[in-house]
C-alpha cells in the first residue's frame, strides 16, 4: 500500500504541481480545495500525511484543521504558508504541525520533506528504555515525558528535541545540529530561531521556572545542552 498524502490547497495550479510531484515519488495523492473538503478527508480516508495550506478559502483555514488533527489523531502535518513571519508566529502558537514550508516552494522539496517527515514518524521504537534527568524521566517507547510523576503534553518536535538532549546529558548541540539531525529540518540562515522557540515552549512545559531553567540551559555563543544529573 502506498502511503496516502492528503493535500489541502485552494490553489489548483500548485496542487497539480504538487501533486504530479508525490505521485512520481510513489505516494497516492487526494486533493481537498478547502476545509471543508479536507477535514472530511481527514475523517474517511485516513491519509499518512497531510499538507495543509494556512489560508483557505471558505469557514474552515489552516490552523482550525491543523487544531482538529492534532486533537483526534497523530497524522504528521506540514503546513505551507505564504510568509515567513507566518512560520514563527505558528511556531509560537505551538499548533503541532511537524514542518512548515515557505511559499513559493520547489516541488522537489515538498517531496524531500514529505520523506523527512515521514521516517521520523515511523522511528522504531528500539529504544524502549528511560531517559531520567532530575524529575524529567521520558520513555521512549510510550513517548512520554513525565515531570515529578505529573504528565506533560509535548508536542512531536519538543518531544524529538528533549530526547536528543537528554541521551547526553553535558554535551552541547548547537541549532543547526539540533535542526538537522535531529529534528530533520534541513539548516538554512535565519532558522535559528526555530530552534530558541521551541527550547522556549519546551522549558515553560517542564522548568519550574522557565526564566531560570534547571534542565535545559543555553551556553552562550554555541546552542544547547541538558544539565547533567
Ligand atoms: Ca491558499
Amino acid at each position: 500500500m502506498p502511503d496516502t498524502i492528503l493535500l489541502i490547497e485552494d490553489e489548483a495550479q500548485i496542487a497539480r504541481t504538487v501533486r504530479l510531484y508525490l505521485e512520481q515519488a510513489g505516494y497516492q495523492v487526494m486533493w481537498a480545495a478547502d476545509g471543508d473538503q479536507g477535514l472530511a478527508a481527514f475523517r474517511h480516508q485516513e491519509p499518512t500525511l497531510i499538507l495543509l495550506d494556512l489560508n483557505l478559502p471558505g469557514g474552515i483555514d489552516g490552523l482550525d484543521i491543523c487544531r482538529t488533527v492534532c486533537r483526534e489523531s497523530n497524522v504528521p502535518i506540514i503546513m505551507l504558508t505564504a510568509r515567513r513571519e507566518e512560520i514563527d508566529k505558528l511556531i509560537g502558537l505551538e499548533m503541532g504541525a511537524d514542518d512548515y514550508i515557505t511559499k513559493p516552494f520547489s516541488p522537489r522539496e515538498v517531496v524531500a520533506r514529505v520523506r523527512t517527515v515521514l521516517r521520523r514518524a515511523r522511528q522504531p521504537d528500539e529504544h524502549s528504555e528511560i531517559l531520567q534527568v532530575g524529575d524529567i524521566q521520558v520513555d521512549l517507547a510510550g513517548r512520554t515525558v513525565t515531570v515529578g510523576g505529573t504528565p506533560m503534553n509535548l508536542t512531536r518536535m519538543e518531544f524529538d528535541l528533549l530526547v536528543a538532549l537528554m541521551r547526553y546529558p553535558g554535551r552541547v548541540y548547537t541549532r543547526p545540529q539540533l535542526l538537522e539531525q535531529f529534528l530533520g529540518i534541513p539548516y538554512y540562515e535565519g532558522d535559528e530561531r526555530t530552534v530558541d522557540q521551541h527550547i522556549k515552549n519546551l522549558r515553560q512545559k517542564i522548568e519550574t521556572d522557565p526564566r531560570h531553567p534547571r534542565y535545559i540551559l543555553t551556553v552562550r555563543g554555541v546552542g544547547y545542552k541538558v544539565a547533567e544529573a
